[in-house]
């Protein structure tokens, strides 16, 4: 028997005395503030569905509806089989929501990223990005093949560092950030990293997954938490976040959209979002258009979460959004204590090395408007609980 993919087994044996292997439970149920997991009911605060829109009984009736009328599939890509008008739609709206004059619409945000920055700069450009962006920037930026250079987090001085060690190599220039970091829930100074950028007259990209729906008026996005309508060239968004659903989206000058429509790869070599998806998108776009709510709950219940784990002495990190990381240091810990939390009627990943740095391993708490008030006290009475059991806090 050849040996040639024994390799796999040392490595996936390394990864599990590390504390890194991967095991993925299996839901039997709708999204929501419960779930059924590996056949029990626990309180879910894993997943990015910030407003509940996963299982809103308006966006699954738009999308059982559309259902009806398109069927289930694209049955080919859009460049070749035509687009339904719901995409058409979709992008028009998802425009307006921005507050931009154009959009497109892509599988996922991760393809997002990978068609937009390969189709923006090659081979004799550079690329600015910050040292903790997104997996899907980092692969986009790879396949770009431009010289990368990364600058420290955050920090638009570094950036400006970085633009004068560069000086006069390279033609185009982009610069790349997160919105929000998902790890972290910090959030980016795109004021600051704007004046950067202009003034080296580099085109701006902002990937704002975990904005949409969360920042901004009504969740509008991080463009308008900053007031920066007109300035950002490129931004990325997610429609499986807060919007519920699935599918990406680039918005921003309307150049950038023709240009993706003719040379953004998974435009034009993967199949689009379907029509399902693309309706439940536009009822999720009816219901954030119509009222504040949603994105006002989330924030309360955010507020109000961390300020009760800090009580508790648990250490939150950077973040200033509902992504609350709990910081716990050797991932080994953090598998443990999302086990006991598990045990205890709650599922919250740990997260370790490559999705956080080594020795940062965390549990990353998602607090949603899905959750009440009774469902946000249960969880913390459960980290209080594996936290006095593990030592964590006192
Ligand atoms: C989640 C995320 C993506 C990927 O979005 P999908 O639609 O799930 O592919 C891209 N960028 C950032 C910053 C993200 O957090």
């Amino acid at each position: 028997m050849s040996k040639k993919l024994n390799w796999i087994q040392d490595e996936l044996h390394n990864l599990q005395k590390a504390g890194l292997y991967n095991r993925i439970r299996t839901i039997s149920s709708a999204q929501g503030a419960r779930l059924i997991v590996d056949g029990k009911s626990v309180l879910n605060f894993c997943s990015n569905n910030y407003l509940g829109l996963a299982n809103h009984p308006q966006v699954v009736a738009a999308a059982a509806k559309a259902v009806e009328t398109f069927g289930v599939g694209p049955a080919a890509v859009r460049t070749i089989a035509g687009t339904t008008d719901l995409h058409m739609q979709l992008e028009a709206r998802l425009a307006k929501f921005k507050g931009v004059e154009s959009a497109i619409s892509f599988q996922s945000g991760f393809n997002a990223n990978i068609a937009t920055i390969p189709a923006l700069v090659g081979k004799e450009d550079a690329i600015f990005s910050d040292e903790l962006n997104h997996a899907s920037i980092i692969d986009g930026c790879r396949l770009a093949g431009s010289r990368i250079v990364r600058y420290t987090h955050c920090n638009p001085n570094d950036l400006e560092r970085a633009f004068q060690d560069e000086k006069e190599k390279y033609g185009r220039a982009l610069v790349i950030t997160d919105g929000v970091f998902s790890m972290d829930g910090d959030i980016a100074p795109l004021d600051e990293i704007y004046a950067v950028a202009k003034n080296h007259d580099a085109i701006l990209m902002v990937d704002d997954a975990h904005g949409e729906g969360v920042l901004g008026k009504g969740g509008r996005g991080i463009v308008d938490h900053f007031g920066l309508h007109g300035k950002v060239d490129v931004e990325i968004g997610t429609l499986s976040k807060a919007f519920g659903v699935v599918g990406g989206v680039v918005a921003g000058n309307p150049l950038v959209v023709e240009w993706l429509e003719q040379r953004g790869r998974p435009f034009l070599f993967s199949s689009a979002m379907t029509a399902p998806d693309t309706a439940a998108c536009l009822a999720a776009l009816d219901i954030l258009e119509a009222s504040t709510e949603l994105v006002d709950k989330l924030w309360d219940n955010t507020h109000y979460f961390k300020g009760e784990l800090r009580n508790l002495g648990f250490d939150t990190g950077q973040s200033v959004t509902p992504i609350t990381p709990i910081m716990l240091g050797e991932a080994p810990m953090a598998q443990q204590f999302s086990r006991e939390l598990f045990e205890n009627g709650v599922f919250a990943m740990a997260l370790g090395f490559p999705t956080v740095p080594r020795g940062k391993a965390r549990i990353r708490v998602m607090i949603s408007a899905a959750h009440s008030r009774q469902d946000l006290d249960e969880g913390l009475q459960a980290f209080a609980f594996v936290g006095k059991k593990l030592g964590v806090i006192q």
